[in-house]
């Protein structure tokens, strides 16, 4: 850690003052270091890889606002669009040229998206999928898989990971049971039973909110099969995955092209941004065109769009093979760190998502996950590392997130400091 300056702030000054006015002093539960203990830092900047906390420590950071920024903070590119585009008006509540662009980009690299609508929120981007699912077929039944995370609608709020899965609510308090009647939940990993009662299927292509799981050989390819079958919508929520893991997303990854997708944190730069889209016969039936409706007053927002536009422009074929050989150096060299300190460990890698499971049980699905989990260790590292200078997500839920920012310097610290934490394991 360095201290860039005498700033007049203390964390634990800040977190007392936050916790009387916001409940549990935080916006979003997981950045309230409940699974790992301690009291979160409050992020003054933050500057490529790196962030800087209201003390003025500095940290690697791979948390990236859980996926949403791909090039780092502070972009000067992205700033200046936002501030461009905010000299002009924030929100109008009219069409702007700036959304028809933002969807021509989308669906321009997306095979088989032929039609988006944006909202403001990767959780209304999953409600509103679902909603128009069940218009499409006319059905009410759904399918999530365990340990996936679609945001927090009430439908969708049934053993999902990430945050939730952090503070063990199987469900959370408030979800009324009629809510979740129609939402059936499978393990992940696994062909489910499926016949033409359910609306849509649901699924994170690449989990990434139970930690990182890759989808199993086939196991995508097969769930297509059966919606196909069943004449079901298939979901794809592409909310982390998308323009992430590759140029046309997971499912231009794995050449498996689902009937709809979910868009969120790196398609706007930053800003509160969401899509949904899919085949052009389910999207129409969206109001105005179609009977189901979903709206929203800062849908599209200029700024957001702005932000998005510019960030995609800048993902080229070739950022994510920067992006792939970073995950990749970072990846091997967590797993000789493990493997020399002789700490059991995972180190799995998809792509650009790179994740962390102790223990020696191959994590498949949301249970393994959570056995893995149970070990403990996740806390003691991420304390560590933190104190090193380098943060990961304060939940062992979580995927870390390498971006475009992240340089060969950044993953050597990272894997000097990981040395000298993992001795410290024992
Ligand atoms: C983050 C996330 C969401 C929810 O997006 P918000 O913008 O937080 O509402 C939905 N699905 C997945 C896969 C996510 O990772």
């Amino acid at each position: 850690m360095s201290f860039e300056s005498d700033l007049p702030h203390n964390n634990q000054e800040l977190y007392s003052r936050a916790c009387q006015l916001i409940p549990g002093g935080v916006n979003s539960p997981v950045r309230a270091f409940k699974s790992v203990g301690g009291v979160p830092f409050f992020t003054s900047r933050g500057e490529g890889a790196y962030l800087f906390d209201e003390e003025g420590n500095k940290y690697v950071d791979y948390i990236q606002s859980y996926g949403a920024c791909i090039l780092g903070h502070g972009d000067s590119r992205v700033a200046a669009a936002i501030s461009s585009a905010a000299k002009n008006g924030t929100t109008f509540g009219t069409p702007t040229l700036a959304e028809v662009e933002l969807a021509e980009l989308i669906v321009d690299r997306v095979e088989g998206l032929e039609m988006l609508r944006l909202t403001s929120s990767g959780t209304e981007a999953t409600m509103s999928a679902i909603r128009v699912a069940r218009g499409f077929t006319g059905r009410d039944k759904i399918l999530k898989f365990d340990g996936c995370y679609h945001g927090h609608s009430d439908a969708l709020l049934v053993a999902g990971g990430s945050g939730v899965a952090s503070l063990s609510i199987p469900d959370s308090v408030g979800v009324p049971m009629s809510a979740i009647s129609d939402t059936v939940v499978a393990p992940y990993n696994k062909l489910p039973e499926l016949d033409d009662s359910f609306a849509a299927v649901i699924v994170e292509p690449i989990a990434a909110n139970m930690g990182l799981v890759a989808p199993g050989p086939g196991f995508l390819e097969a769930l297509r099969k059966r919606c196909n079958e069943n004449g079901i919508v298939l979901i794809f929520d592409e909310v982390i995955t998308g323009f992430r893991v590759g140029y046309g997303g997971a499912s231009g990854l794995f050449g498996i092209i689902p009937d709809m997708w979910c868009f969120g944190k790196v398609i706007g730069g930053g800003l509160p941004i969401g899509a949904f889209g899919g085949k052009r016969e389910i999207m129409q039936r969206l109001a105005p065109e179609g009977p189901v409706y979903q709206a929203g007053t800062l849908s599209g927002n200029p700024i957001a769009t702005a932000a998005g536009i510019t960030v995609i422009n800048l993902l080229e074929e070739t950022s994510y093979e920067t992006l792939k050989d970073t995950a990749a150096k970072l990846t091997s060299g967590l797993r000789e760190v493990f493997a020399a300190g002789g700490i059991p460990a995972q180190v799995p890698q998809v792509s650009s998502l790179v994740g962390l499971f102790f223990g020696d049980l191959q994590v498949t699905n949301y249970a393994s996950a959570k056995e893995s989990v149970g070990l403990g260790l996740y806390e003691k590292f991420f304390h560590g590392m933190l104190d090193q200078g380098i943060a990961l997500a304060p939940g062992p839920y979580e995927a870390i997130f390498p971006g475009l920012s992240h340089g060969q310097r950044e993953l050597d610290r990272t894997l000097e400091a990981a040395t000298k934490v993992v001795s410290n394991l024992h």
